[in-house]
């Protein structure tokens, strides 16, 4: 089947575009789609881009952060101000993927990749739509079974003070997720007030580790602190067996990895 190539200069056309044709799929940067339509995907009928320069746009406020869509892991790593996301950029792919990987195109990619996703849904990140200013908690829009047809223009997220991120692969450096986690830990005196944890890789899409967040509440960042967290770390979750790893492998590790996080390794 041939499929069509549309180029439009403003998004909101290219969101018209997408919504009117079933086949049609936006065009990040291509990692995924470009291979979906090499290995001839059937459901694909046309490819829709849009050469608006605010899918590439960064806004830095000192308290609010805005990525446009467009933005890749490798514009992400040239922004001394996203220091903070910079682990997060450096873990999706090699150099050449994270050229054309794309914020947006994260937020959609299958699991266990959404490496960068995982790491938004912890920044409690706002997601912008193309069409009529219509935002969306990314946690909202990563719950979806059906998240195709609406082309995201941004995502918006509150400055962390810090946060934290790992991800465990078997391949090094450049390895797809057996295990990923990111976590914003806020405290008050010395205890955690409004945790927020996200990990990737082990279910169906980037979730929220709440059992675990639950659990800090109140609680010191030190071993007898993290213990009822490790307890719950895995309530609540549903890895899959694949190529990487298997259901029973990413439960086991979770607790481990969560609690080298929490006491300390993957600050950013
Ligand atoms: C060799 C290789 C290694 C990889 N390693 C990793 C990894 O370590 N971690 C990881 O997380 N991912 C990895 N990926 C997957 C992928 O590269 C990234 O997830 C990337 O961020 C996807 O973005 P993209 O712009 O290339 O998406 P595309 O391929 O352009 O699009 C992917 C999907 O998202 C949709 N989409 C894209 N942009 C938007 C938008 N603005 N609005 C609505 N829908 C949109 C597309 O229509 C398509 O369905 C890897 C891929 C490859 C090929």
């Amino acid at each position: 089947m041939t499929v069509t190539v549309k180029t439009f200069a403003r998004l909101d056309d290219a969101a018209g575009a997408l919504a009117s044709e079933r086949g049609g799929r936006f065009l990040g940067g291509g990692t995924l789609l470009m291979r979906a339509i090499n290995e001839a995907d059937p459901t694909i009928s046309s490819i829709v881009r849009s050469t608006d320069p605010s899918l590439r746009n960064i806004a830095l406020a000192p308290d609010r952060i805005e990525l446009g869509a467009g933005v890749s892991m490798a514009a992400i790593l040239a922004e001394p101000d996203l220091a903070f996301l910079h682990p997060v950029a450096r873990a999706v792919g090699g150099p050449a993927v994270r050229e054309a990987a794309t914020v947006g195109g994260n937020l959609f990619a299958p699991s266990p990749y959404g490496d960068f996703a995982t790491a938004l849904l912890a920044l409690d990140a706002r997601v912008r739509f193309a069409v009529g200013q219509r935002e969306l908690a990314l946690e909202e829009l990563l719950g979806r079974r059906e998240r195709g047809a609406l082309l995201v223009a941004s995502v918006a997220f509150k400055r962390p003070t810090a946060l934290r991120f790992t991800k465990v692969t078997r391949v090094h450096p450049k390895g797809i997720a057996v295990l990923a986690i990111a976590a914003q830990l806020p405290h008050a005196s010395g205890r955690v007030a409004g945790a927020r944890i996200a990990y990737g890789a082990i279910g169906r899409a980037p979730m929220r580790a709440r059992a675990a967040e639950r659990a800090l509440e109140g609680r010191a960042l030190d071993a007898a602190g993290v213990a009822s967290a490790l307890a719950v770390a895995a309530d609540g979750i549903s890895p899959a067996d694949d190529a990487i790893a298997s259901a029973w492998w990413r439960r086991e590790i979770l607790p481990v990895h969560l609690r080298r996080l929490l006491l300390g390794a993957g600050r950013a």
